[in-house]
């Protein structure tokens, strides 16, 4: 009997063991699995394809997510790896597991989100599935995208010396569910006291109301700068950085004291969980920023933008992957990525 289980082969694991079951045979099938998404050649461009699934009581928790929210969050993550790849997202389908508890009102919450997010996001739900859950809400989302040929932005881009940036701030997410957590758990054990929410209103929405980062995609596009390497932070900063050096057989070096956080996160992380603010923003996940690559030359092109921090740059592989403190101090960063599968 093999020692190996789904929990000790972890997500990672998973998707590499059915990858080596499959080969391409389609000369269209630029990219197959293994990147934020599938690239296929469809002529003068390349769609682009993804697909995210989010499982109740694994991916969210509806004591404190509302439907709403969950069919915006549900859009936002796939438009999120259509921007990843550098492309712009077109159409979505929408498949939908419905367990009997819910009413139809609430499913008309659920898709008032999908709607909000379509107009946000500028695309057309164009079909999907909808089948009975003998328990629970299961929804999967496949978002498809285009862009140009010489555009497309992969993981493996990455080469020695590239400046290492990401958009907006990082750990708000991981915050905002520590904070869900801790009030659905006074809630439980009575269900007369409110949630405080309002001092949290910035990290709580950043995990119920994540946006993907089209508006950096479309600066970057008029800003005339190609990522030689991009992923979105879904899994945590480490993780996702181990991806691209990983796959673009290099090394990093990252700065703390560059990496981009709000002060109310850094401060709520340090006063109310008591963990150092490094680690949401290394390993918390659902971020849903963008980490990518670009060329010393194209630095100019984007060091004046305020949602664009530049965090490092690539070193040669035998470099490692490390982070400079705050103090000085050079440590090992590790992959310890946000595991959804072993998380609950
Ligand atoms: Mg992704």
């Amino acid at each position: 009997m093999s020692e190996e289980t789904i929990n000790t082969l972890g997500e990672f694991g998973i998707i590499n063991r059915i990858a080596e079951k499959f080969e391409n045979k389609n000369e269209s099938t630029i990219k197959g699995i293994g990147d934020d998404a599938a690239v296929i050649d469809c002529g003068e461009k390349y769609q682009l394809i993804s697909t995210d699934c989010l499982m109740e009581s694994v991916h969210f928790d509806l004591h404190y997510v509302p439907l709403k929210h969950l069919g915006y969050k549900a859009v936002a993550v796939n438009i999120s790896d259509i921007a990843a790849m550098n492309g712009t997202p077109k159409q979505i389908t929408v498949n939908l597991g419905i367990s009997p508890r819910f009413t139809l009102e609430a499913i008309d919450e659920l898709y008032n989100g999908i709607k909000l997010a379509c107009e946000a996001f500028n695309v057309d739900l164009i079909g999907g599935d909808t089948s009975s859950s003998p328990s629970g809400l299961f929804i999967s989302i496949t978002a498809i995208g285009e862009v140009d040929k010489e555009k497309v932005s992969y993981r493996n881009g990455a080469k020695e010396n590239d400046i290492i940036c990401t958009t907006g701030d990082l750990g708000g997410a991981y915050i905002g569910l520590n904070i869900l957590e801790r009030e659905k758990q006074v809630f439980l054990e009575n269900d007369k006291i409110q949630p405080q929410l309002d001092d949290h209103a910035y990290s709580v929405g950043r995990q119920l109301k994540p946006e993907a980062r089209m508006d950096v995609i479309y600066d970057l596009k008029d800003a005339g700068v190609v990522p030689t390497s991009m992923i979105d932070i879904s899994d945590g900063l480490a993780s996702e950085l181990f991806h691209i050096t990983s796959q673009s057989n290099c090394g990093a070096t990252l700065y703390e004291d560059k990496i981009p956080v709000s002060d109310k996160v850094y401060k709520t992380a340090v006063d109310v969980f008591k963990i150092d603010p490094i680690t949401c923003m290394m390993n918390g996940g659902e971020d849903y920023e963008l980490l990518f690559t670009v060329k010393q030359e194209d630095y100019d092109k984007i060091k004046n933008h305020p949602d664009i921090s530049v965090i490092g740059h690539i070193q040669p592989k035998e470099n490692g992957v490390s982070l400079i403190t705050k103090a000085g101090n050079v440590v090992p960063i590790e992959a310890q990525g946000w595991d959804h599968i072993n998380k609950k």
